[in-house]
């Protein structure tokens, strides 16, 4: 028996009642993206629910993210449906790991990208997105920077500036299942199709794609008039998102394998219980809060697009 519909009313049912909103990142299930107020990056996400009136944050995407909510958000009750739902690459460096590179390096400015942990941001001086990573590097009055968790995110930006920029090797292991050879049999398969690539990928399969995007700036360009057939290098979240907002268009997922189980543990029947249960809540202590959030807001500063 299908259990969607009667799950999906008991949601809505209980968000009424608890004040909530329900933010789901674009690598969801379709179903959660479903029955969301709001789809988008973890950036667009946490602004929105900086924004919004709601006292509840139902957060369903991975643990970095609820945090992320949380350090913008101190007032509101942050919930992550699954609290296993982590991210591996945000958990490839750690604070102290963090304090000892600044040592290595005194004087080196940190960016961390969004994908990390609060007590991370807190030790760095300004954070960044896939989207305005480049920006964010540029706006840095200094030659040398530590750049974090992403190694790939960072290499790609290397090849963009002339700042020197010191790489953590850490990686997002869905990204790193994109294959170069994945890309080059769809493009002979669709020769007309664009190739976009999320800058997590590693850099071979960077090199190969028409467009280097963040998954917001793969909504958009999908939008293009002049778009109809894209490959796409990315979670397969994005598909649903893309499909349903483009009907007609194609959207060729560039590898089967490219799925994020952190991601994919987030359920109806957990977004359910959670907010009966009003838990797992994410918190942020307020002494990390407030220095993550000044390297959060720095990045706000500069603006988001590189
Ligand atoms: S897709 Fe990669 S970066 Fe995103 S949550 Fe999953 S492991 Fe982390």
């Amino acid at each position: 028996m299908d259990r969607q519909p009667e799950l999906t009313g008991k949601i809505m049912k209980l968000k009424k009642e608890r004040n909530a909103v329900i933010l789901a990142h674009n690598y969801q299930l379709g179903e959660i993206q479903d029955i969301a107020d709001f789809v988008g990056d973890s950036l667009d996400l946490s602004q929105k629910a900086a924004k919004t009136d709601a006292a509840v944050i139902v957060f369903c995407g991975v643990h970095f993210m609820a945090e992320t909510a949380s350090i913008l958000c101190p007032d509101k009750t942050v919930l992550l449906p699954d609290e296993h739902a982590g991210c591996p690459m945000a958990n490839m460096i750690t604070a102290p790991q963090l304090r000892d590179r600044k040592k290595e390096y005194p004087g080196a400015p940190v960016v961390c990208y969004i994908n990390s942990s609060a007590a991370v941001k807190a030790e760095s001086d300004i954070c960044c997105t896939s989207a305005n990573a480049l920006g964010v590097v540029e706006s840095i009055n200094a030659g040398e920077i530590i750049f974090v968790p992403d190694q790939y995110l960072g290499h790609y930006v290397s090849t963009k500036t002339s700042k020197k920029l010191i790489l953590w090797p850490g990686f997002c292991p869905t990204h790193a299942r994109i294959m170069p050879e994945n890309i080059i049999k769809l493009r002979h398969q669709f020769p007309e199709a664009k190739v976009v690539v999320h800058p997590e990928c590693r850099p071979d399969v960077i090199a190969l794609a028409d467009e280097v995007l963040s998954t917001s700036g793969m909504i958009k360009f999908a939008g293009r008039e002049d778009v109809n057939e894209v490959i796409v290098g990315t979670e397969m979240g994005i598909i649903h998102r893309l499909n349903k907002e483009n009907p007609g268009k194609k959207f060729i997922p560039v590898s089967e394998q490219a799925i994020c189980p952190n991601m994919k543990l987030i359920t109806l029947e957990k977004v359910l219980w959670s907010l009966e249960e009003m838990s797992p809540k994410v918190k942020v202590a307020e002494k990390v809060r407030v220095k993550a959030k000044a390297a959060v807001d720095r990045m706000l500063a500069v603006g988001r697009s590189a």
